[in-house]
């Protein structure tokens, strides 16, 4: 089964993403990760695509679709999480054709809505763990013991350098210029799927649960 995770920055996403990793052995492909590595590895690319980031602004498609096209080969599991991507009709396009090219199908588009107020809180709070890229939050999901990751132990955290209200409000606004009209091109397929992404993480996946058993 592959499904698109779909909803603005902060709507929990990657929190999703990683809790049906753990419960159903899927593969998470998150684009915003794989372009961090890029940058963490000094290339180039990863370099030019971290200033377009820190901006708030959308890297290019031929950029994210190649990065993508590169894990399709790989083994999968269960199935791909698309995690941030598509964000933009053109890459909602290219992201058929590859499927379709490997045989797959898409199942669901699970839209997770959230307000913006809400984003704010979730952005401004969020921090990750170095080692393992667990993604806790200062006040919704700290961690069990202050300082230490509740799923590797390590003791280091980071801060991303886009997660401020500045790159907030230019992200918010690529988010719905850009990506929101794919909620009208998944529901013309009929595979959209809507969940309440204000509600706890449990409960966030538990809807999510519910869609998938039924898709
Ligand atoms: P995205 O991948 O969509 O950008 P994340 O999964 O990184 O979003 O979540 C953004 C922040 O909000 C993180 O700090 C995370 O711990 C927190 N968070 C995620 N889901 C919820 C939720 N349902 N309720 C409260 N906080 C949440
Ligand atoms: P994310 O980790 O999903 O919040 O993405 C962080 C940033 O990476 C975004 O603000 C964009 O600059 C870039 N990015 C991630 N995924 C894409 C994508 N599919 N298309 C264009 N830019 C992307």
């Amino acid at each position: 089964m592959n499904i698109i995770l779909l909803g603005p920055p902060g709507a929990g996403k990657g929190t999703q993403a990683k809790i049906l990793v753990d419960e159903r052995g899927m593969t998470q492909l998150s684009t915003g990760d794989m372009l961090r590595e890029a940058k963490t590895s000094g290339s180039e690319m990863g370099n030019r695509a971290a200033e377009v980031m820190n901006r708030g602004e959308l890297v290019s498609d031929d950029i994210v679709v190649g990065l993508i096209e590169e894990k399709l080969a790989a083994p999968h599991g269960a199935g791909f999480i698309f995690d941030g991507f598509p964000r933009t009709l053109a890459q909602a396009d290219a992201l058929g054709d590859l499927l379709a090219r490997h045989g797959e199908t898409l199942d669901a588009v699970v839209e997770m809505r959230v307000d913006d107020a809400a984003l704010t809180r979730r952005i401004t709070g969020r921090f990750t763990c170095a080692n393992c890229g667990a993604v806790y939050h200062d006040e919704t999901k700290p961690t069990a013991k202050a300082g230490v990751c509740d799923v590797c132990g390590g003791t280091t955290f980071t801060r991303r350098a886009d997660d401020n209200e500045d790159a907030l409000r230019q992200r918010l606004m690529e988010y719905y210029k850009k990506t929101s009209p794919l909620i009208g091109y998944y529901h013309a397929k009929g595979a959209l799927r809507v969940v309440d992404g204000l509600a706890p993480i449990d409960a966030v996946a538990g809807a999510i649960r519910k869609v998938l058993d039924n898709s």
